[in-house]
């Protein structure tokens, strides 16, 4: 009998960051035969419009769909799966009052999805947006704690209400960039083109990351770096974050994926290499 086909489910708040943080991974994965699946909490649409897109805002939730779905392709995604809640834009969560918004969203009903979600695709590996978001954008920080705690229900025998039959996954990982390869970037960015170090400084970007000796699993994702140039350039409606990397900072940025381990939680020790080792 050949092996049961291993799978993947990749949780993420808004087009964009399955491509922009993970794609690397998914196409990784896809390309070793993985099933992939991308759960999406939003379509996104209170993000920026990139000045090279002809989206408006009436019509930006339906375009960074389409794109997300092409970028999916592209990476080799079995499914997508929207959760159906509005983005809740960059702004404190204190001051979204919009109801539908994803970081208002009842957290029952997203319980509900979520966990639903998972006993129907039956990850081995979930991997979701770190606990400070990344970036700090609420939704991913919503994205992240839903899908801990979903990770964790599902397994639950007790939680009946989503139906289904209960399922353990067995590692969740958050996606993270050390500390140093950030440092890196900035250094890089910044005898390139000081404006926009100053402008990523202001805006607090050269703190994200987490210390290097936090870090999990460093996954070699070399070999689709074209498919993640690919699928990245999807996404038209929105300024990637890359456009301003070095070329000489491509590999590095782009070329490794690194992971923090949040279950089993990471005690130290090797640094794995596939977020698969076990199976
Ligand atoms: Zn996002």
């Amino acid at each position: 009998m050949p092996p049961a086909r291993r799978r993947l489910l990749v949780s993420v708040a808004h087009p964009d960051d399955e491509t922009f943080g993970n794609g690397s991974t998914i196409a990784h994965y896809a390309a070793a035969g993985v099933e992939v699946h991308v759960a999406c909490a939003t379509r996104g649409e209170a993000g920026e419009i990139s000045p090279n897109s002809n989206a408006t805002t009436e019509t930006l939730g339906q375009v960074r769909e389409a794109e997300l779905r092409a970028a999916a392709e592209i990476m080799g995604v079995k499914e997508v799966h929207l959760l159906g809640y509005r983005d809740s834009g960059m702004v404190p969560a204190e001051e979204v009052d919009d109801s539908a918004a994803f970081v208002n969203a009842n957290e029952a009903d997203l319980m509900v999805k979520l966990t639903r979600l998972i006993r129907d695709i039956r990850p081995h590996v979930v991997v979701t947006m770190p606990p400070d978001g990344g970036t700090g954008h609420v939704d991913h920080i919503r994205i992240s704690e839903a899908t801990t705690r979903a990770f964790k229900l599902a397994a639950h025998p007790g939680y009946i209400e989503p139906g289904g039959l209960t399922h353990s996954p067995s590692k969740l990982f958050y996606t993270e960039i050390p500390r140093t390869v950030m440092q890196a970037w900035m250094e890089a960015v910044e005898e390139v083109n000081p404006k926009m170090a100053t402008f990523m400084r202001e805006a607090g970007i050269d703190k994200f990351g987490v210390d290097d000796d936090e870090i999990a699993a460093r996954i070699d994702v070399s070999k689709v770096l074209e498919t993640r140039m690919k699928a990245i350039a999807c996404h038209t409606s929105q300024d990637s974050p890359f456009d301003m990397l070095p070329p000489e900072m491509i590999p590095k940025v782009l070329g490794t994926d690194y992971f923090t381990r949040a279950i089993p939680a990471w005690t130290g020790g090797e640094v794995e290499d596939d977020l698969f080792v076990g199976f």
